[in-house]
């Protein structure tokens, strides 16, 4: 069964064809990095424009470079919460065309959901119920995923996401958009001792042990405060980006821990685009050794970060379900539950 999937959330315009819920025909991502590097942030109203021009001609290009008929795709998924509002409607606006024209089933889809997904498209199958950490630019948090389109929150972040407070400390460092990579360069560069002590405080310290919380803004004024202190700091940019990503990395491993332990649930998903770094997989490898839980993890960095294929596949396990969205279904930029006829 060959499905289209539309993801517009963010500032990824995506198209991807997916076969049967598990093997990937085509991922076509368009990245408004560059439009938005200057504000070192995501700019709603640029974002969506960007979405609406765009669209047509990816749609097109994936049709002919995949070699597949538009009249063989048999459903359509898209995006539709959460993100941001003007985008969000961009995609489902092709999406309902889509459904109209080639009279398939139309699926809408929840962002988050689809990022845990995505691992089934390099032949791994997380078994429910799994434990499913969600690490990107606008999220942290940790998900008890009972089902396909059943979810339940464990736990958020009460500020930034951790993706969002790589992006902002390093622009307080001066580096590019996005920022994840860039620490993670200057990082990577660094050998951290054991045990060495570190520059920034640890991160919720006194949190009562069996919650699950996330929290990074506190992190980003630390290093907004430390160099201010130090206006030398350009000699040190890779000790403050290995510091900075152990303070951050270490609540990530915590509230992992505290998730397994409350839950006892000993599968474990971990997606978004944070998973890109090496640092951080690596560390979560280990740790899953060390409490005895199995790990999965998106392998390939175009499926860490917002794409279409990871819609058309969630789209697939919805529709095999026999769960599908109407055509006026709405979009919403916070997260809904529940968006299906049946
Ligand atoms: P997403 O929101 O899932 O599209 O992921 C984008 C976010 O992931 C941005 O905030 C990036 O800075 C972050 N990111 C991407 N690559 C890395 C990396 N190697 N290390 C840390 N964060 C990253
Ligand atoms: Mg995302």
């Amino acid at each position: 069964m060959l499905g289209l999937g539309i993801e517009t959330s963010c500032d990824e315009t995506s198209i991807g064809i997916v076969e049967d819920g598990k093997k990937e025909i085509s991922l076509k991502v368009y990245s408004q990095t560059e439009l938005h590097s200057a504000y070192g942030g995501v700019v709603p109203e640029i974002a969506s424009r960007a979405h609406l021009e765009k669209i047509n001609d990816l749609l097109d290009i994936s049709i002919k470079e995949s070699g597949v008929d538009l009249s063989d795709i048999e459903y359509v998924a898209v995006t539709a919460t959460p993100g941001l509002l003007g985008s969000l409607i961009v995609g489902a606006q092709m999406a309902r065309c889509l459904s109209v024209a080639l009279k398939i089933p139309l699926v809408a889809v929840d962002h988050l959901e689809a990022h845990l997904t995505v691992v089934r498209l390099e032949e791994k199958n997380p078994s429910f119920p799994y434990l499913g950490v969600l690490l990107s630019g606008g999220n942290s948090a940790i998900f008890q995923v009972e089902d396909f389109g059943k979810m339940k929150l464990l736990g958020d972040t009460q500020d930034d996401a951790l993706g969002e407070a790589f992006d902002k400390v390093a622009t307080l460092l001066g580096l590019d958009y996005p920022g994840g990579p860039e620490i993670e360069k200057l990082a990577m560069k660094y050998s951290l001792r054991n045990n060495e002590p570190l520059i920034f405080p640890e991160l919720l310290k006194d949190l009562p042990s069996e919650k699950i919380l996330f929290s990074y803004s506190g992190l980003k004024t630390a290093v907004l405060y430390y160099l201010k202190k130090n206006p030398d700091y350009r000699k040190e940019l890779e000790k403050i980006c290995s510091h900075f990503q152990e303070r951050a990395f270490s609540l990530v491993e915590k509230n992992i821990k505290r998730a397994v332990s409350v839950t006892k649930i000993r599968e474990v998903v971990v997606a978004g685009g944070v998973v890109a770094n090496s640092t951080l997989k690596e560390r979560l490898k280990k740790i899953s050794t060390k409490l005895n839980f199995h790990l999965t993890v998106p392998e390939r960095k175009i499926l860490c970060t917002d794409n279409g294929a990871m819609v058309a596949c969630l789209g697939y396990f919805l529709l095999k379900n026999g769960k599908t969205s109407a055509i006026d279904f709405k979009v919403s930029a916070t997260r809904m539950e529940d968006f299906y006829e049946n």
